[in-house]
Formats: structure tokens, C-alpha cells, sequence
């Protein structure tokens, strides 16, 4: 069976690499089993009369779709990054309403279903990804399609009372009851979305976890944690770079120890807190002083959405002050970079480093986390630290996991994972590498395609 993907954007398929999580793990599965990918071409057009362009690369039909600018800025910066973002981000004082947003986050949601309907087979599985996308299922219904249809959400997905605080909530989930799988990223977002369900439309699952919508389709609701491709992973990591390899060195010689953060400049991500345990931990061990830096490396991101505005400034603030305040001539605690690194090179710098310090406020899953493991030397592993708030600390209890929320406790565990025994060390890498390979990109992928296959009866029926 075709597998047809839809998403905001289409990774570019002739790189071999990719820069985001999602892009990463579809471009794989893609180029594996080919099929169809729709999405936006990338360039705001004025007007967006012209056709949607298709193209084949390798076995995939890519299929771009052009969009009218505006209306694209009030679907992508508007309704879905100053709306739904912070609302399944659990940030309600930062979401930002305008009407035009949510009108134009349906329009150019049946643009995305008139663009697919003409490509669609008739055993097609469908598979659209996250929050951007929520109600196209609905919108390919009322076309008339019969395909069965997939949503997998990358973000987390709120409690049930901090939902209802969008005025459209009930129009919004309603729609998700047009598809046959709905996959979230952990147990708790599953469970969210099924007492959601419950409390506001009175549809109780069953002991297997499907759902019957008022009009009678049956939907499973599942989790599918997302994973990486380990073993790319860790060889990209044992190919190291030689310049992070010298660098890795000169602290070998040094006595000092790299903690590594990687994050989007995002408000979701915690960065304060983490530059605050840093200082913190500096305070309580001053003997660690010169035995560890941070790398940060946070690159841009969607610096023309409100709340985004002033987090630069006030990182690089926060930064400067803890330097200011212990750095000497030849260390500093803290060292920043504002622009996004290629992800072989990533892997090297995740590889030479002690620690990684992964600690977002919330996050739909956190694949830095997973990389980072995969990344390590067996004999000389380094420590995660992980916040309770990633939906990764799910799956990967074996990490020293912190509430990001308290500065001690990130402090404490910075110093625990810095001062670790290499037993414990090696001890809780297997535990999470294994953990890591449980849920590989393939897995995931395969997991949720068994689901959204049709079931035997029907298979058998149409043969
Ligand atoms: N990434 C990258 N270069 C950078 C920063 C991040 O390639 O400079 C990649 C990183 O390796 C990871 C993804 O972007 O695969 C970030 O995914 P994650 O789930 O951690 O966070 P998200 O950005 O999706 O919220």
C-alpha cells in the first residue's frame, strides 16, 4: 500500500541530512518505502494561483504546494505558533489572538486537502503530521475520501481544563475524530486527549483504546513515542569532526568537563532556568570553577511570532552576567552560539561532551535526548540530564531526572552527572541505549503504519 505523507513543510530529499526531528525521520521512512509527500514549497507567494508543483525524487512523488503569504502568516506565525504552540505548551499567558488566525488556519487547511485529493489512490494510507495540519482529515472527509487516515501530533497535548481555555476547542478536537489512528508521543498526552473526549464529548474508549465518534468511525488512539536512527547516529559520532575532536582534547588536557545544551531559541525550551542552575551550581561547589563549560547552541526560531520577541536579549543578558561574574582570563562558564549547527557535526559535540543538560519546560518529546545517548562512547559514556517535562523522561528513567522549575535540583544534578563514578556512568548508558533502540525511527514508523493499515476483514473484503 502507497503511503501518502502530509506535512507543513517537505524535507528536501536529496540531502542526506536533515535539521529537524521530524523532517529527519519521514525523509528516512520516505526514501525506504517511496510514496507521496505533500506540502508548502517553502516561498510565500503574493498571490498563490499558480499550480502546485509535483516532482519525483527517487521513489517519492513530492508534491510543493505554493501558498498565499499572507494567508500563510496567519495559519503558520498566527494561529499555529501563537496559538496552539503555546497552548499545548501548557503557556496560556502566551498566546496571542487574533480572528484572522484561526479563519486562515482553515482556509489553508482545504487548501492542503484540494492539493492532496486529485493524487489520491484508493488504498492509500494517509498520514498527516502535527499541530499545523489538526483538522485537514476533516476537511478530506467532507471531499469525499474513504482512505484511512492518520494523525500523529509532535507537540504534547494538554490537560483537558487547559484546553477548554480555546474558545474553539470542541470545533478543533472534534475534527481529530475524522481519522482511524490519532498517535501522540507519550501515555500522559494519550490519556489527556481520551479524558478530553470524555469530560467534553461524552465518547469513552474502550479497553483497546478506540473511540467511537457520534458518527460512527472508530478511531484508535495510541502512543507512538518518536526515536532516531540509532545506529546512523552513532556512527556519525564516531566520525567525528577533527576540529570538535581537537577541541575535545585541549579540555582532556585542561581537566574540564563539556556540558552540552541544543535547542531551538525557544520559550518551551528553559534556557533561563539552565544559565540560572549553572550559576547556582557555581555558587554552592566554587571548586567546580574552571572544571566544566556549558555549550549552548540555540539557533533562531520564529523571530517574527510576539513571544519570541525579547528571549535573545534576555538569554544573552543572563549569559553575560554569569560570565561577567566568574569567568577568568582563560575559561568561561557559559559559551553561546546563535546559529544552527549541521547535524554530523552535532553528533561529534554530543560525543565529546559529559553531560547533557536537556531540561525544557515542556516538550512534546526531546530527540537531542536520544541523540546524545546514541552519540556516546560505551567505555567513557557522559550523563543525561533530563527534565521530568520532556516526554523522553517517559521512557528514559535511567537519565538524573530534574523539575526544571527548581534550581537546586538542576543544579545538584548538574554536579551529580559531572562527579559521577564511570560504573554508574556505564551502568545507566546501556540501560538507556537500549532504551533508545526500543523506540528507533523504524519502529516508530512501523508501529504506526500496522495501526492505520487497514484491519484483516477489510483488507480481505477488498481483495
Ligand atoms: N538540530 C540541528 N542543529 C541545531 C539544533 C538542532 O540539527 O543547531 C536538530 C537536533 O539534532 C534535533 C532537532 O534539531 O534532531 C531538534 O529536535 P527536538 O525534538 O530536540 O526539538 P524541537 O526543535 O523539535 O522542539
Amino acid at each position: 500500500m502507497r503511503l501518502v505523507v502530509v506535512s507543513n513543510r517537505v524535507a528536501d530529499l536529496r540531502k542526506t541530512t536533515q535539521s529537524g526531528g521530524l523532517a529527519v525521520a519521514l525523509a528516512d521512512a520516505m526514501r525506504d518505502r517511496g510514496g507521496v509527500w505533500l506540502g508548502w514549497d517553502g516561498q510565500s507567494n503574493e498571490k498563490a494561483e499558480s499550480e502546485p508543483q509535483v516532482e519525483d525524487v527517487g521513489s517519492v512523488r513530492v508534491i510543493s504546494l505554493p501558498l498565499p503569504k499572507d494567508e500563510y502568516e496567519n495559519y503558520y506565525a498566527g494561529y499555529a505558533n501563537s496559538v496552539l504552540w503555546p497552548l499545548f505548551h501548557y503557556r496560556l499567558d502566551l498566546i496571542s489572538y487574533d480572528p484572522a488566525y484561526l479563519r486562515d488556519y482553515h482556509a489553508i487547511n482545504q487548501r492542503f486537502a484540494d492539493a492532496l485529493i486529485p493524487h489520491l489512490q484508493e488504498d492509500d494510507l494517509v498520514w498527516i503530521q502535527d499541530y499545523h495540519l489538526i483538522p485537514l482529515g476533516g476537511y478530506l472527509r467532507q471531499r469525499g475520501c474513504r482512505n484511512r487516515l492518520g494523525f500523529f501530533l509532535h507537540i504534547p497535548f494538554p490537560p483537558h481544563d487547559l484546553l477548554a481555555a480555546a474558545p474553539e476547542h470542541a470545533d478543533l478536537i472534534k475534527t481529530l475524530m475524522a481519522y482511524d489512528v490519532v498517535g501522540m508521543q507519550t501515555e500522559t498526552d494519550a490519556l489527556h486527549l481520551k479524558h478530553y473526549l470524555e469530560a467534553e464529548m461524552t465518547i469513552t474508549p474502550d479497553e483497546e483504546g478506540y473511540v467511537t465518534s457520534p458518527g460512527g468511525r472508530r478511531c484508535f488512539i495510541g502512543r507512538f513515542p518518536i526515536g532516531i536512527d540509532v545506529e546512523q547516529f552513532r556512527r556519525m559520532a564516531e566520525d567525528m569532526p577533527d576540529d570538535v575532536h581537537f577541541d575535545m582534547m585541549r579540555n582532556q588536557i585542561l581537566d574540564r568537563k563539556q556540558v552540552i545544551g541544543v535547542d531551538r531559541l525557544d520559550y518551551s525550551k528553559g534556557l533561563p532556568q539552565r544559565v540560572d542552575a549553572v550559576d547556582r551550581l557555581l555558587t554552592r561547589h566554587p571548586e567546580m570553577e574552571g572544571r566544566f563549560s556549558l555549550l549552548q547552541i540555540s539557533p533562531p526560531t520564529r523571530e517574527n511570532v510576539e513571544a519570541y520577541a525579547n528571549i535573545r536579549d534576555k538569554l544573552e543578558a543572563m549569559t553575560g552576567r554569569v560570565n561577567g561574574k566568574y569567568s577568568d582570563f582563560n575559561w568561561t562558564p557559559v559559551r553561546y552560539i546563535h546559529r544552527s549547527v549541521s547535524r554530523d557535526k552535532l553528533a561529534g559535540l554530543y560525543r565529546a561532551s559529559a553531560v547533557a543538560f536537556v531540561t525544557p519546560l515542556r516538550d512534546g518529546m526531546n530527540l537531542v535526548a536520544k541523540e546524545f545517548v546514541a552519540a556516546q562512547d560505551p567505555n567513557d559514556p557522559g550523563v543525561l540530564v533530563l527534565s521530568q517535562f520532556a516526554g523522553a523522561a517517559e521512557e528514559m528513567t535511567e537519565a538524573l531526572i530534574v523539575n526544571p522549575i527548581d534550581v537546586d535540583d538542576m543544579a545538584e544534578k548538574l554536579y551529580q552527572a559531572l562527579t559521577m563514578p564511570i560504573e554508574e556512568r556505564r551502568r545507566r548508558h546501556e540501560w538507556l541505549y537500549e532504551c533508545i533502540r526500543k523506540s528507533d525511527t523504524k519502529i516508530w514508523l512501523e508501529d504506526f503504519l500496522a495501526c492505520l493499515a487497514p484491519p484483516m476483514d477489510d483488507a480481505a473484503a477488498a481483495a
